[in-house]
């Protein structure tokens, strides 16, 4: 499927909530916080990786088909993207996040393998073209393809090949934005960021409260909420509210809540939204009119 990034649809306010469905697809992030040590550059934690990987191979088995995994980079790539950052008269510089990004991906892809699932890792530099007008057309055919073998497509950061030519780092947050059209079966779009926090505390207290709700469109209040996490290349927090608005304006339902590895798995991630466990808080961004 090619399809040039259509612009938001207009709010319709005076529309009432459409009931919670289950999502035709599901794209799942699992945070690299979750994963690994960021700030000190530890090592991946693999043993985290098995087990993550087997909450999703359960989840695959029961929606084979709806789901897209997209790895978050952690400590393998943040001292990367960091460089990167810092190499300002390099414009291909980028390209060195492609080796790191990769390990993460077969990391991942190994475990779910171990566990049955066809898990195939793929590069989401080639599916995106940036034109001169800013539009990025993307080009997921690969992607619903393996979809509707039941297979599961592993994606990361990448790096995206500009208008210019040149190129520029795509966060991981930013990448479920690349697959919003390839779903194959109907129900809404659902993105689902795990991270090591439970949504967007309201305070810095981190037993305060989650925002439960947040309207994509008005990002202002928000943003005093926002720790200072200077140090991470990927803006922690503010980058990944950014960038699951950026969905949501395009019709996804995204949801930031903590990686728990409890009892009850990840199963509850595919429910409709009013039937998640009362105990699992979460930052739900999603236009209310959406459907
Ligand atoms: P990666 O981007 O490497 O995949 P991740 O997605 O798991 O990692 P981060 O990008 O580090 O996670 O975002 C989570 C971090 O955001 C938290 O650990 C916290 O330090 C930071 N943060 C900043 N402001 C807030 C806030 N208001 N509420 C919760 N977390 C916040």
């Amino acid at each position: 499927m090619t399809a040039a990034v259509p612009p938001a649809p207009a709010a319709s306010p005076g529309r009432p909530p459409a009931p919670d469905r289950e999502p035709g697809l599901l794209v799942l992030k699992v945070g690299g916080s979750l994963l690994s040590d960021k700030r000190h550059s530890g090592e991946t934690d693999h043993a985290a990786v098995d087990e993550y990987a087997a909450m999703v191979a359960e989840l695959v088995a029961e929606h084979p088909g709806r789901i897209v995994l997209v790895t978050g980079g952690g400590a393998l790539c943040h001292p990367v993207g960091l460089r990167i950052k810092a190499a300002e008269d390099d414009p291909y510089a980028a390209v060195a996040l492609t080796e790191p990004a990769f390990r993460m991906r077969w990391a991942w892809t190994t475990a779910l393998r171990a566990r049955g699932v066809r898990a195939v890792p793929l590069q989401t530099t080639s599916m995106l073209n940036e034109l001169p007008d800013g539009t990025v057309v993307t080009e997921t055919g690969v992607v619903s393809r393996l979809l509707s073998e039941g297979a599961l497509p592993v994606l990361s950061s990448d790096c995206v090949v500009t208008a210019a030519g040149t190129l520029r780092i795509l966060s991981s947050d930013d990448v479920p934005g690349v697959v919003l059209d390839a779903a194959v079966a109907p129900g809404p779009v659902r993105v689902v960021a795990l991270t090591d926090v439970p949504g967007i505390h309201l305070s810095q207290d981190p037993d305060s409260p989650v925002l439960p709700h947040l309207d994509p469109d008005d990002l202002a209040a928000v943003r005093r909420l926002f720790w200072d996490d200077a140090w991470d290349a990927t803006g922690a927090m503010e980058g990944k509210v950014e960038a699951l608005a950026a969905h949501a304006r395009r019709g996804a339902e995204c949801v930031i809540t903590r990686g728990d590895r409890g009892p009850g798995g990840l199963r509850h991630l595919f429910a409709p939204l009013d039937a998640w466990p009362h105990d699992v808080p979460r930052t739900l961004i999603r236009r209310r009119t959406s459907s």
